[in-house]
C-alpha cells in the first residue's frame, strides 16, 4: 500500500521521532502549524479514527497526552489541542489515522471555535436511540 505514514512506521522516510511503544509512534509534523505540533499514529494501518479498534486509539491518546506534558515544560506553550480529522471533508489528507498535537501560545494566529449553530431535538433523539444499538 503506498501510505507515506506507513512508510515512516517502515523507516522508508525519515522522521523526527520523540517515542514509540509497541502499537503507535509519535514524531513531529513536517509542517507544523505551531513550534512543536506533532503527531501520533498506529503502527498497523486504519483509515479512520472511527474504524480503529478503541484500545488502539486509547493508546494514541496515552502516547499523546505523555508527550503533550513534556512538550509543556520544554517549549512552554500556553495550551494544546488534540485533533483527529477523519474523512476528506474534515480535513484528513493522510489515510492513515493520525492524531494532531498542536500546542498554543497566547500570540498564536490560530481561532476557535468554527461557526456554531442550535442544538436540535430530533438530532440528539436519533443519535441518542442509535448509540443504544451500537455501544
Ligand atoms: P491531515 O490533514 O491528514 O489531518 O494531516 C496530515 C499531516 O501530516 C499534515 O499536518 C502534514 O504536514 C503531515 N505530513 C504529511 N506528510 C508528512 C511526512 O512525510 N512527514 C511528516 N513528519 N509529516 C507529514
Ligand atoms: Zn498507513
Amino acid at each position: 500500500m503506498d501510505c507515506i505514514f506507513c512508510k515512516i512506521i517502515n523507516g522508508e522516510i525519515p522522521c523526527h521521532k520523540l517515542a514509540e511503544n509497541d502499537h503507535a509512534i509519535a514524531f513531529l509534523d513536517i509542517m507544523p502549524i505551531t513550534k512543536g505540533h506533532f503527531l501520533v499514529i498506529p503502527k498497523k494501518h486504519f483509515e479512520f479514527a472511527e474504524e480503529a479498534p478503541e484500545d488502539l486509539m486509547a493508546n494514541l491518546m496515552i502516547l499523546a497526552t505523555g508527550i503533550a506534558s513534556a512538550t509543556k515544560k520544554a517549549l512552554k506553550c500556553d495550551g494544546i489541542n488534540f485533533i483527529i480529522n477523519s474523512g476528506k471533508i474534515a480535513g484528513q489528507v493522510v489515510p492513515h489515522v493520525h492524531l494532531h498535537v498542536v500546542p498554543r501560545y497566547n500570540d498564536d494566529a490560530i481561532c476557535w471555535p468554527w461557526p456554531q449553530g442550535e442544538l436540535d431535538n430530533e438530532t440528539a433523539s436519533v443519535l441518542i436511540n442509535s448509540i443504544v444499538n451500537e455501544l
